[in-house]
């Protein structure tokens, strides 16, 4: 099963991946995450990315394409995986396209969590991510049992600098001006699946598998790994 997850950030996309990846078995690949371990570690990607992930804009296409093809040569990829965050532009989602007809192996779908800008906002000012494992809370939604503190790995929790409120509005203009037209390029393409993306956590995660069922059999179980 090859899925790509869209949506506006905030919209629950890591969220549901963990979900939907561990219900189908397949590897969930988030570009968000990748880019932010390299920055943690002080690599070569890291430096070139940070610039653009504090300011909420999109790091370039080459920088961001390069590292996907990479992870996709990987041998975990071979029966299927998860993008959260790929692609995010339309020049991505073609090179993406381009890489996977090479492949033999095109996308199955791409689900669109539909949710709106207010309920993003709401959803980035409470999100708190883990520092170690990168788990995803929410002060309000879904708060750890100890303030601060993850309690899948005990990592210290922390306010992602893009998710000051400024700077959220700007990833909400960069997500209608530049991915939002990815929606169409699909919907064109005849593979999106637009599920309602709000209500709780277990009910968007039913709507998701619901909708991508048809095109794998699930393994055991719907807890992430
Ligand atoms: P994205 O990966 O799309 O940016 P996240 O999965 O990080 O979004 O979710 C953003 C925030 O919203 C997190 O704090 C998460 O805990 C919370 N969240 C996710 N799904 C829901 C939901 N269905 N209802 C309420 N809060 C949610
Ligand atoms: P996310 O964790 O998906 O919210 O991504 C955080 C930040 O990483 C984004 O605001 C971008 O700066 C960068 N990023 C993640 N995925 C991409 C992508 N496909 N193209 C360009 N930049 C990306």
């Amino acid at each position: 099963m090859r899925v790509v997850l869209v949506g506006p950030p905030g919209a629950g996309k890591g969220t549901q991946a963990q979900f939907i990846a561990s219900h189908f078995a397949v590897p969930k690949i988030s570009t968000g995450d990748i880019f932010r371990a390299n920055v943690s570690a002080g690599t070569e990607l890291g430096r070139a990315a940070q610039t653009y992930m504090d300011a909420g804009d999109l790091v370039p296409d080459e920088v961001t394409i390069a590292m996907v093809r990479q992870r996709l040569a990987e041998p975990d990829v071979t029966e299927g995986f998860l993008l959260d965050g790929f692609p995010r532009n339309v020049a991505q989602a073609e090179v993406l396209g381009q890489l996977l007809a090479e492949l033999g192996t095109p996308l199955d779908a791409v689900l669109e969590l539909v949710v709106d800008h207010d309920e993003v906002v709401r959803r980035l000012s409470g999100r708190r991510t883990c520092r170690v494992c990168q788990h995803v809370w929410h002060l309000d939604y879904d708060p750890p049992a100890h303030a601060g503190v993850c309690d899948q790995c005990g990592g210290e929790l922390y306010l992602r600098p893009d998710d000051a409120e400024a700077t959220v509005r700007h990833r909400l203009e960069v997500y209608d001006a530049q991915t939002a037209p990815i929606v169409e390029y699909y919907a064109a393409h005849g593979i999106l699946i637009g599920i309602d993306a709000t209500g709780p956590v277990e009910e968007v995660t039913d709507r998701a598998i619901g909708g991508l069922r048809r095109f794998a059999q699930p393994s055991t179980g719907r807890q992430p790994s």
